[in-house]
C-alpha cells in the first residue's frame, strides 16, 4: 500500500486571486476543495496539456475533446496542478513582500540593515539636491522633498541616491581588494540587470550592479573579488576559484548570502 499523497500546500494560494481567477478564464473546477478558474485553449493537438504560470492555469485540449474528459484529466493531474499553483503563490508573495511602499516612513535594506525614508520638506534648498543619511536606529535617509511627492518621484530620488552610494562604496572596495590581489581595473561601470550582479571584460573594465548596495559589505566584497579574479582568469575554472579562495577563504558563505537575499522591487 502506498502512503497517502501529501496534501498540497494550498495555504500559499489564499488571497492569490490572479492565480485562482486568472484573467480571461472561462472555466472553473473544484480541485482539492479549491474552486479554480482556468483558461481553456482549443488547439490542433493530440493530448491534453497543462501549463501553470504567473497568470494561473491554462489547459490546452484537442478540438474533439469534451468537457467530461477535460474534467477527468484535471482531477487526474490535480496534485501536480495545485503544487505548481502553490509554488507560484509563494513566488508572488515573496515579490509582494519585497515591494517598497514609496512614501514617508517606508523602509528598504541598505548595506544589509533597514534604511527608513523620511520626507523633510523644510530642509534647506541646498539639501534638496544633497539628500544625506543620519546615523540613527534604523538609519534614516532625509529627503528634502514635499510631503505629497508622488511615489515615482520618491523612488527615482532614492534610486539616484543609492546609485551614488554604490559607486563610492564599490570604488573603495575595489581599491582595497585590487591592491591585495595584484590586479588593476581600467573602468568601473554600474549596471542594473535583474539577474546579474557583476561582469568583467578582458579590457580590464568591471560592471557591478548598483542593487548590491542592499546587501551587507561582506556580500558586496564577494562580488568585487569575483570580478577582480576574472581579470586574471576569464572563466570559472579551478584556477579561477583558487584565486577567489586565496583572496577570500570564506567566499562560499558570502556567495550563499547573495543567492538567498531578497532585493527590493523598484517598480
Ligand atoms: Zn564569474
Amino acid at each position: 500500500m502506498s502512503p497517502p499523497a501529501a496534501a498540497p500546500d494550498t495555504a500559499a494560494l489564499a488571497g492569490c486571486e490572479a492565480l485562482l481567477r486568472p484573467e480571461g478564464m472561462h472555466h472553473e473546477i473544484e480541485l482539492g476543495g479549491i474552486r479554480l478558474g482556468y483558461r481553456l485553449r482549443r488547439a490542433s493537438r493530440r493530448t491534453i496539456g497543462f501549463a501553470v504560470g504567473p497568470a494561473g492555469l491554462t489547459v490546452s485540449v484537442p478540438r474533439w475533446v469534451g468537457q467530461a474528459q477535460i474534467d477527468a484529466a484535471l482531477r487526474h493531474k490535480s496534485a501536480w496542478i495545485l503544487r505548481q499553483l502553490a509554488a507560484q503563490g509563494r513566488r508572488h508573495q515573496a515579490h509582494q513582500d519585497a515591494r517598497v511602499d514609496w512614501r514617508d516612513g517606508a523602509e528598504l535594506p541598505w548595506l544589509g540593515a533597514p534604511l527608513r525614508l523620511r520626507l523633510a520638506p523644510l530642509l534647506s534648498r541646498t539639501l534638496l539636491q544633497a539628500a544625506r543619511p543620519l546615523t540613527q536606529e534604523p538609519a534614516t535617509l532625509l529627503l528634502a522633498l514635499p510631503a505629497d511627492t508622488p511615489p515615482e518621484a520618491l523612488r527615482a530620488a532614492v534610486q539616484r541616491w543609492l546609485q551614488r552610494q554604490a559607486r563610492t562604496l564599490f570604488e573603495a572596495r575595489i581599491a582595497l581588494h585590487a591592491g591585495a590581489m595584484g590586479v588593476q581595473i581600467r573602468q568601473l561601470r554600474l549596471s542594473s540587470a535583474r539577474t546579474r550582479w557583476g561582469s568583467a571584460s578582458s579590457d580590464g573594465s568591471i560592471r557591478l550592479n548598483w542593487r548590491l548596495i542592499h546587501f551587507p559589505v561582506e556580500t558586496i566584497d564577494y562580488v568585487v573579488v569575483h570580478e577582480l579574479a576574472h581579470l586574471r582568469e576569464m572563466n570559472h575554472s579551478p584556477a579561477f576559484w583558487a584565486i577567489v579562495h586565496a583572496a577570500m577563504p570564506d567566499y562560499e558563505q558570502r556567495r550563499r548570502q547573495l543567492k538567498d537575499g531578497v532585493v527590493p522591487v523598484f517598480d
